[in-house]
């Protein structure tokens, strides 16, 4: 707490340490750095632009779709791309692609908010429902599956849709790369919750390096270039900027006592004394990604009997759901 306090106060008495003028509005903890709000935003930028170019994520040829939900994180990185496709000589234009889960009012609302920004910007935003593609929204497959006796959280059968429906989608739309807006809260995040339950192809999966090549046929690359962003500096960019964003948070996740709330709230805690326990955590994952993605992409070997996908089993967790929901 008294660290708090004292960084509290330095942020409002102390000036820029970058343009030494104006009046600092954010304290970054991990580096002690005092940034005033044209300095902080520029930071922010900077640091996207270098992981964009560190991890080689894109290069002028690409067709990027990408994954907007309306809420901070892909807004900033929405409005990221467009400023570097700028830049770009002859690049191909971007387009926003929204999915609406059918989540009752959070759903729609988001994505309204999503159609304003990219109207604002002019991009072209296109809307796909779970409804449509799939036949069920997310509220009917949750009724239908709440009576399963291995019925898991709705995040879980709605992650394997989403996931599935970006990829197909962003493929149909002659897409090379699909740009999510994961920050590095999310991925520590992600990160210890695969470590918690032990599952450590999920690691292998999410690694930076090229999987294999009969795996990389069916998935677009992805990339996440606000993965060195901690959340509180994303949301902090995203009102700096006065940007309209979707601010709820999915209802069911308020719902269900998902782990995954718990893990974050632990990060958070660790965080007030030790700012640098999410770098240390997102670096853990890259290191050990890299050595699992070894082992475990290459022992994928087969591929779903309905759609194709590689597969450990038979039929993918994708299809297995469209099957018990038909
Ligand atoms: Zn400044
Ligand atoms: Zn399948």
């Amino acid at each position: 707490m008294k660290e708090n306090k004292i960084n509290t106060k330095k942020s409002i008495f102390a000036f820029c340490d970058l343009c030494g003028k104006n009046k600092s509005v954010y304290v970054r903890k991990h580096s002690g750095q005092n940034l005033c709000s044209q300095c902080y935003i520029k930071s922010v930028e900077t640091i996207i632009n270098k992981t964009i170019s560190k991890y080689n994520m894109l290069s002028p040829d690409d067709k990027i779709i990408v994954a907007l939900s309306g809420g901070k994180d892909s807004i900033a990185l929405l409005y990221n791309l467009i400023k570097i496709q700028k830049n770009t000589f002859n690049s191909k234009p971007l387009v926003a692609i929204s999915i609406n889960e059918g989540i009752d009012k959070y759903s729609s609302e988001r994505i309204d908010t999503a159609q304003n920004f990219c109207k604002k910007y002019k991009i072209s935003h296109k809307i796909y429902s779970f409804k449509e593609e799939i036949g069920k929204t997310l509220y009917e497959i949750i009724e239908i599956k709440k009576e399963d006796f291995d019925f898991r959280f709705p995040c879980n059968y709605c992650a394997i849709i989403r996931r599935r429906l970006l990829n197909d989608i962003a493929k149909d739309l002659g897409g090379t790369i699909l740009a999510l807006g994961h920050n590095l809260t999310d991925f520590s995040e992600t990160f210890l919750m695969n470590i918690l339950y032990k599952r450590f192809n999920l690691i292998a999966q999410k690694s930076l390096s090229e999987g294999n090549k009969s795996i990389n046929e069916f998935y677009l690359r992805k990339i996440n270039p606000l993965m060195k962003l901690p959340e509180n500096e994303v949301a902090l960019y995203a009102n700096l900027n006065n940007f309209e964003y979707y601010k709820i948070k999915c209802p069911y996740r308020k719902e269900y006592p998902i782990l995954r709330k718990k893990v974050l709230d632990f990060i958070t805690n660790l965080k007030i004394h030790s700012p640098e326990i999410e770098f240390n955590l997102f670096n853990g994952f890259l290191e050990l990604s890299e050595i699992l993605n070894n082992e475990y992409n290459n022992s994928i070997s087969n591929n779903c009997l309905i759609c194709g996908y590689p597969t450990n089993n038979k039929i993918c967790n994708y299809c297995k759901l469209i099957d018990d929901i038909g």
